[in-house]
């Protein structure tokens, strides 16, 4: 599958007369499509919920548009309850699915009545002596340990993972909270990442269904929800073949019919917490190409770093890139693209085929809708890039604007720089 980005080199030329790169940019209409065929994956369970994880592309703007497809926000920091806070997301319309949370971040998300989803069994005490009484309904986060498999190929490695209860701590758990008085119960799990395979969701959802079932019988406890959290992965490379959410929401449904079903727990919904599967595909990070350099290799040099797009240093994560206005020409060039940090790992790309590039190109780096500017960091001084929503009519709007100087030195409170610039 070639991948094509959703902006021409004719609108980047018009938008940066107004906003010079970098820039992230999200396509309105790719998000309300995606958001909608979501929607009608999981419509077959009535409870169901999608609770967009706020961490993959914590911006009000982008989060409105979910909201409008019934997203509420999934959460796991005081700045992004708040986010959701003034969003107007209320109680249940927020999960947070946090965890080594700090106190006052429990007591904020309790005073909003958000869904509280416990990462550890010591949390319940530590809970209690911060609310004083536990919500009715409360969530557990559970961590199987050992590898999980797909067929024969190791999908993730949960006993390498921080989150979650063991199995025997989530019957405990239960077994305590039903005792302090909580009448309903969540069960989530987040036990593979980018996961770019139908299966995932199903296979997931029956080591939960099955764990549901016997939770039920075993401590009496009253399932309500089963949270199947995030992990539903994109295509970031051309020849990779996307997920297809109406076969996975068949396939979780086929598994719901065949475990919850005949255990008489036909009523419990289904909640998600999708970041990249919602946005990711649907942003670029535009930036222009500046310098040209011919060493040992061929670099590219770009107006936009690894503050922006930090996925390829961290992870060697690889981003498709498309040099706007020649979507169409041979990739017989071979480049490293590169920022100017002051760190070598400052690479979009290592030896990656593209068309002759000429110093002013445009490069759109593809499915940086999520995770994207979230990870966005100030190293070298460098400043947070604008982020704009390219809307279903062709217009353009700024959501974000650029960070400036002032921005970045705007946290010393006794060394007024201003002042002190000639
Ligand atoms: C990061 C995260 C998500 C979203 O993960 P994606 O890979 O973006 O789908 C959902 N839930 C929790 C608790 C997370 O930490």
């Amino acid at each position: 599958m070639s991948k094509r980005p959703f902006v021409t080199k004719e609108q980047i030329e018009k938008i940066v007369k107004e906003y010079p790169t970098p820039f992230h940019i999200y396509d309105e209409k790719g998000i309300r499509e995606n958001a909608e065929k979501l929607r009608q994956a999981f419509a077959w369970n009535k409870g169901f919920r999608e609770y967009f994880a706020v961490k993959a592309t914590p911006n009000p703007f982008l989060i409105d548009i979910l909201r409008e497809y019934g997203c509420g926000c999934d959460c796991s920091s005081q700045t992004e309850l708040m986010l959701a806070d003034a969003l107007n997301m209320k109680g249940e319309d927020i999960m947070f699915s946090s965890n080594d949370t700090p106190r006052e971040e429990y007591a904020y998300a309790a005073k909003l009545g958000a869904i509280i989803n416990l990462d550890d069994i010591t949390h319940i005490d530590y809970l209690e002596k911060i609310v004083g009484k536990l919500p009715e309904t409360m969530s557990c986060r559970y961590n199987p340990g050992g590898v999980f498999q797909i067929s024969n190929s190791i999908m993730d490695n949960p006993g390498e993972s921080k989150y979650g209860f063991t199995t025997q701590q989530m019957f405990e758990g239960f077994r305590i909270l039903r005792k302090k008085g909580v009448k309903y119960f969540g069960i989530h799990a987040f036990l593979a990442s980018n996961t770019v395979t139908n299966e995932y969701y199903p296979l997931l959802a029956r080591e939960l269904f099955e764990l549901a079932v016997r939770l039920h019988k075993e401590t009496g406890a009253t399932i309500r929800f089963i949270n199947l959290s995030g992990g539903v992965g994109i295509p970031y490379r051309p020849e990779e073949e996307g997920n297809d959410i109406l076969a996975i929401g068949e396939g979780v449904r086929r598994v719901y019919e065949e475990i919850l079903v005949p255990a008489g727990m036909g009523d419990v919904a289904i909640y998600t917490e999708l970041g990249r599967f919602m946005l990711a595909p649907y942003g670029h990070l535009i930036t222009r190409v500046i310098h040209e350099k011919h060493t040992h290799k061929e670099y590219l040099g770009c107006d936009a770093c690894a503050v922006n797009l930090m996925r390829p240093a961290m992870y060697g994560a690889y981003h498709h890139i498309t040099v706007l206005g020649k979507e169409d020409a041979p990739c017989d060039h071979l480049y490293d693209v590169t920022g100017s940090l002051c760190e070598n790992n400052d690479k979009f790309a290592i030896d990656r085929m593209l068309p002759a590039v000429e110093i002013g190109d445009y490069l759109a780096i593809h499915d940086t809708g999520a995770h994207g500017f979230s990870m966005g960091y100030n190293y070298n001084g460098k400043l947070r890039s604008a982020e704009l929503l390219l809307k279903e009519d062709g217009s353009m709007r700024l959501i974000r604007r650029a960070e400036t100087p002032a921005d970045y030195f705007a946290t010393f409170d006794c060394f007024d720089i201003h002042s002190r610039l000639v």
